[in-house]
């Protein structure tokens, strides 16, 4: 059992939909105070009011420092602060080099690395008041671990998180802040639904848990870090990916 977060700020980006929605869920099922931020400000209303009355949303663009600013001051001013930051937004548009916009390029960068930076920088001198700062970033397997066709740029910028955390942590560690990544394998979202059946069959298949993640199985690692109990960790990576970067051939699988 972990001490509660109830009553604990938190900003889930990326929240409307997919594995932030399912981290915002965690947390307002936990009695946290859960700003939920997307673009789209109607979709995060939905998801908002679905959440219950300690939730509420906010429309800002993770890759706009403007906006990032903007979304800080509206958790300091609803929940009297900022205690936990979940920078989940992130973009995975699926393009081989040769094809590829150096525009969409920009996007996946600015979106996934940029705005994680955005988001903590903004969020920075509310963590700095907490007792128990805390930033948890959604990563992912491919770029740290694994490569995929057409995610050359997402790849980058998922182990770019890394990098940046690396060395924000020791920055962020003389105000008692930690910063986390999590790293999904394939989880069920609405983002990776849009890769169409024979993805996700695949996939599935490649996995020795045979399945497919739920966006709570993220949701729970993030709590986990967000908790008092992980205290002492910061730095570090959590791989929940139902054992996918094990196999070393499909003979492995059978
Ligand atoms: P998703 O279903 O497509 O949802 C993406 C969410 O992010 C939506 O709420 C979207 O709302 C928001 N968003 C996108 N761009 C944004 C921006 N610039 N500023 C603010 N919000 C933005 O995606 P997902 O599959 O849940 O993925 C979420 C995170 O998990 C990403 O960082 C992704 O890289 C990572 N991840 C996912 C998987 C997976 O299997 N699903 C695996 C590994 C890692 P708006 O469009 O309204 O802004």
């Amino acid at each position: 059992m972990l001490t509660s977060i109830s009553g604990r700020s938190v900003i889930v980006t990326g929240a409307s939909k997919g594995i932030g929605k399912g981290i915002a869920r965690v947390f307002a099922d936990q009695g946290a105070k859960v700003l939920v931020v997307a673009r789209t400000l109607a979709d995060a209303e939905i998801a908002a009011a679905e959440m219950g009355s300690g939730a509420s949303a906010f429309s800002a663009d993770v890759g706009d420092w403007d906006q990032c600013q903007a979304m800080a001051a509206a958790a300091a001013e609803r929940h009297g602060g900022i205690d936990i930051l979940c920078a989940n937004a992130g973009v995975y548009p699926q393009t081989n080099i040769d094809e590829m916009d150096p525009s969409e390029w920009d996007l996946v960068l600015g979106t996934n690395l940029k705005g994680n930076f955005l988001s903590v920088k903004a969020c920075l001198a509310e963590l700095k008041k907490s007792d128990q700062g805390r930033v948890i970033l959604t990563s992912s397997i491919t770029g740290p671990v694994t490569g995929f066709p057409g995610w050359s740029h997402y790849g980058a910028s998922k182990s770019g998180q890394l990098g940046f955390m690396r060395t924000a942590c020791i920055e962020l560690a003389k105000h008692g802040i930690t910063m986390n990544a999590v790293l999904p394998g394939n989880v069920v979202t609405e983002g990776l639904e849009g890769l169409g059946d024979d993805y996700l069959r695949t996939m599935a298949a490649s996995i020795p848990l045979k399945k497919l993640g739920v966006v709570e199985d993220i949701g729970f690692a993030a709590l986990f870090l967000a908790s008092r109990e992980a205290n002492y960790i910061t730095g570090q990576t959590i791989i929940v990916d139902g054992g996918q970067i094990l196999p070393e051939s499909l003979e492995a699988l059978e």
